[in-house]
């Protein structure tokens, strides 16, 4: 089976296998593992506010450091985080 790394999102990168005689290409166990670990995240309590924490992955993708401002908005119920 050939594995190829492949880019899901700008940043994201996933070990894709490749079928060799139609060319699908699926994401094996491990990689669906750590994709979900890397996209679902707990909330937990700092004081009275809700905190999530943002994997580096994803904090690399729009260059996010350790106090970074940030905008946070909340457009059609979801909260969107921008970097200042
Ligand atoms: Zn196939």
């Amino acid at each position: 089976m050939k594995k190829e790394k492949r880019e899901l999102q700008k940043g994201i990168l996933a070990k894709v296998e490749i079928c060799p005689k139609c060319e699908d290409e699926w994401i094996d166990e491990k990689g669906y593992e750590a994709l979900y670990n890397l996209f679902t995240r707990k909330t937990f309590k700092i004081g009275g506010s809700l905190a999530v924490r943002i994997p580096k992955e994803i904090a690399n993708v729009i260059g996010l450091k350790e106090g970074s401002e940030v905008k946070v908005a909340v457009k059609e119920k979801k909260i969107v985080i921008e970097a200042a």
